[in-house]
């Protein structure tokens, strides 16, 4: 579309036209108050209506039972690593399980506050979810913590992991919030910041079981204290106003396409065009995730092999760019490309990479 790039940009990501068109025209003046969302008192009526209304976006689009709060938070999934544990690691343990590098980083931050149980061996190759058949659960764990899509590796849960004993599961899903239906009443809490599938950095929601609430720890800091936060409906302190604002017209957007059913049925659509090249290229392309648990929002992906293997990446990258194709660089952990597919990237788009990348291979062989 015009000057617009082709952003697959693991996040901060694309946001629809749409929704930029609408910040933009009202960006000065919202709704005739002769003032826009970033200068109006979080305490006004208008602001209330805006984050009501997201509120209630959360709630249809995932059918939220009753018992579930939703807040609106900073600190981003960073953040959350911490909240999680100051607020629910009552007994003073948790189970974790790792499966990439964002579940790595939750319980480096849940080790500071009390003990970690590794669910499954410590590993630094993310390319898989162990079986839960070999899932060691300990019976003390105030919760189960998972990454239900892991940005940097790719890998994502088809399903909510089955857990022992009523244990509440928690789930990091930053980076797959959105974009599929999921059944919020098997979780004790779920997280995501805004910045991939749903607009800018800056907001995290959160949705947590009511029965959770109120067990922090005394040093808990009251902006990320649950309890704390849901007793003023998000306005503890002042809120990411203007996050909140986008992030609500991202969730219309999505309500205006069809909802989470077409959202997930675009993920799958996107991501397998993609998938299908890397699958077809005769190892030109390659995957390294097991297929079972692949991403339908960040494909890593290796371009060549053998000792030309970098220098055929920079060529990729560079052709790519040309394209106005951009961010398609792995995270620097992992190395070689990543494709990003949220929401707002269209089919089109994710087709023209896919085509770009059959060319490439044509060439390069
Ligand atoms: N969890 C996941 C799965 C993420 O992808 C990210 C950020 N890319 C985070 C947590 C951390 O989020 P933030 O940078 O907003 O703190």
């Amino acid at each position: 579309s015009g000057e617009r790039a082709i952003n697959f940009s693991p996040g901060p990501a694309k946001i629809p036209d749409e929704v930029l068109h609408i910040v933009q025209e009202e960006l000065l003046n919202y709704h005739g108050q002769g003032l826009g969302v970033m200068e109006m008192s979080h305490r006004s009526k208008e602001f209330e209506e805006i984050i009501l209304g997201a509120e209630k976006s959360v709630r249809d689009l995932l059918n939220v039972p009753e018992n579930y709060k939703v807040l609106f938070l900073q600190g981003g999934g960073a953040g959350q690593f911490a909240a999680v544990p100051l607020n629910l690691m009552h007994t003073g343990s948790a189970d974790y399980l790792v499966t990439g590098s964002w579940s790595q980083s939750a319980v480096k931050e849940a080790e500071k506050y009390g003990k970690v149980n590794w669910v499954a061996p410590k590993s630094d190759k993310f390319v898989s979810i162990p079986d839960a058949s070999t899932w060691k659960h300990s019976p003390d764990a105030s919760y189960f913590y998972h990454c239900s899509n892991e940005t940097v590796h790719g890998v994502e849960f088809p399903e909510t992991p089955s857990v022992p004993n009523n244990t509440p599961v928690v789930a990091d899903i930053s980076s797959n919030f959105m974009s599929r239906k999921l059944d919020v009443s098997k979780y004790g809490l779920l997280f995501g910041g805004a910045q991939k599938n749903v607009g800018g950095a800056g907001v995290t929601a959160v949705i947590v079981r009511d029965d959770l609430l109120g067990k922090s720890r005394k040093e808990c800091p009251s902006v990320i204290d649950y309890k704390v936060q849901s007793a003023n409906s998000s306005l503890y302190n002042t809120p990411p106003c203007f996050n909140i604002y986008v992030m609500g017209l991202c969730l219309n957007w999505i309500q205006k396409h069809g909802g989470l059913d077409a959202m997930e049925d675009l993920s799958r659509q996107k991501s397998s065009l993609i998938y299908d090249v890397i699958d077809r290229s005769n190892g030109f392309y390659s995957a390294p995730v097991d297929r079972r648990y692949r991403s339908r929002m960040n494909i890593p992906f290796r371009v060549g092999t053998g000792a030309d293997q970098e220098r055929v990446e920079k060529e990729f990258l560079h052709e790519a760019q040309k394209l106005r194709m951009v961010s398609l660089k792995g995270h620097r952990s992992v190395g070689g490309m990543r494709a990003s597919l949220y929401n707002a990237v269209t089919v089109e788009e994710t087709r023209m990479l896919a085509d770009f990348m059959e060319e490439f291979r044509d060439r390069s062989l």
